[in-house]
């Protein structure tokens, strides 16, 4: 079982207000800021996760490093205006659109990498390794091709990233699931990393993929890698959407961390995951935005509880024997495995709520978080601290208003 410490109280009282921890986001794409709101009319009456791709395919074939640079800034710029202060970012936009290498092989990475560093926010860089175009081992597909490496290139570019690091950037590795590479490149590529590498993988989105991996590999994807690899705590496993009993209770046993995205999980139509039986089995868990047609970890945690009540004909699901509180016990769930998932220990971010809020007029120790959580969509954040630097004041991002106008030139250069 994680061992893993719960902060007595999620949101506190101080003279300045009403203080959280910062949240980390556990999965984002930043390329994929820039298609929100422009993949919701039907094309097909079967509409799924898999025509979406399509459209998802030729945005980022028009992506270069200035354009994802400036994406990534109004991202990452909104996303701490939420009250998100570190983001992990599963990135495999690695090459030029026809799958040559830049001349620096690592531009893409290093466009995040400034981002991040330009608008104060933690990045946990996770260079996705994406070998494969399905189970059976075909060759990527042309809009692939960028996204694509060997082994041996992979190992490259993760050397020179995690050189990189400093107090606000950690390099990890994703797998960008069980279909895009191989059991071979897994095992190579794991054995190589250094130890304090977190490793992330998407891992059970989709009904067709689950289908796929029982075909091909004998196991479904969650059972398949329980088996075949030593998944502990450093591991980070998204979209653990398609579990059978024996899986979810095999993640929570394992350490590792559930990453659950219930905006874009709902948006494309992925599932629900099993949350009451997973936290029966106290596993730990993070929220991501993934891609982005939300950034707000209000309105991830709660349409991570309402999507239960929704399927149960419940309420109060995501609770704990100790902690009766929703919004608290979801707050605390996400902060429990900030470091883990991470990379980052010990940080001192903090989030100020804005207390004269009529929402939160009167509001308790005990109510805080659910009146923060489940009342009203107006943003509440009013102050952030990412690592002693104060980059939201007053609700907004110290560069909003610049950021948002390379923002828009990049989108006009994008569409
Ligand atoms: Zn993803």
């Amino acid at each position: 079982m994680a061992a893993m410490s719960t902060p007595a109280h999620s949101v506190q009282r101080t003279p300045e207000g009403w203080r959280t921890p910062g949240i980390a986001n556990l999965h984002s794409h930043a390329f994929q800021r820039a298609m929100a709101g422009m993949a919701e009319r039907q094309s097909h009456p079967e509409d799924s996760f898999w025509t979406w791709r399509e459209t998802m395919y030729a945005m980022a074939a028009r992506f270069d490093p200035d354009t994802l640079h400036a994406v990534a800034l109004q991202l990452y710029a909104e996303m701490l205006e939420a009250g998100y202060t570190g983001v992990c970012e599963f990135h495999y936009l690695h090459h030029a659109p026809d799958g040559r290498p830049y001349e620096d092989p690592a531009a893409m990475s290093k466009a995040l990498i400034a981002a991040a560093r330009d608008t104060g926010i933690r990045l946990t860089l996770l260079p996705v390794l994406y070998m494969a175009g399905g189970f059976d081992g075909r060759p990527l597909g042309e809009r692939q091709k960028r996204f694509g490496h060997d082994v041996d290139g992979y190992l490259r570019l993760f050397d020179s990233l995690h050189a990189m690091q400093d107090d606000a950037l950690r390099v990890g590795c994703a797998l960008h699931s069980l279909r895009a590479v191989p059991a071979d490149a897994m095992h190579a590529v794991v054995d190589a990393l250094p130890r304090d590498a977190r490793l992330h993988v998407h891992i059970a989105e989709q009904v067709a993929e689950v289908d796929e991996c029982l075909a091909v590999r004998g196991a479904r994807p969650v059972e398949w890698l329980l088996d075949n690899a030593a998944v502990d705590a450093r591991w980070t496993l998204v979209h653990a959407t398609h579990l059978v009993p024996k899986e979810t209770a095999g993640i929570a046993a394992s350490g590792a961390t559930v990453a659950i995205c219930p905006t874009t999980e709902a948006n494309l139509g992925d599932g629900l995951f099993p949350l009451r039986d997973y936290l029966a089995a106290g596993g730990g868990w993070g929220i991501g935005s993934d891609s982005h047609i939300s950034v707000s970890p209000v309105e991830e945690l709660r349409w991570l509880e309402y999507g239960q009540r929704l399927a149960t004909h419940h309420r109060n699901i995501a609770v704990r024997a100790d902690s009766p509180s929703v919004g608290t016990t979801l707050l605390q769930g996400v902060a429990a495995s900030r470091a883990q998932a991470t990379g980052f220990d010990d940080v001192d971010d903090h989030v100020l709520l804005d207390a004269a809020a009529p929402i939160l007029a009167g509001a308790t120790d005990d109510d805080v978080a659910d009146r923060w959580l489940f009342s009203g969509n107006r943003n509440l954040v009013r102050e952030v601290v990412v690592g002693g630097d104060r980059v939201v004041i007053d609700g907004h991002h110290r560069d909003r208003d610049a950021i948002a106008l390379r923002y828009a030139k990049a989108i006009n250069q994008l569409l």
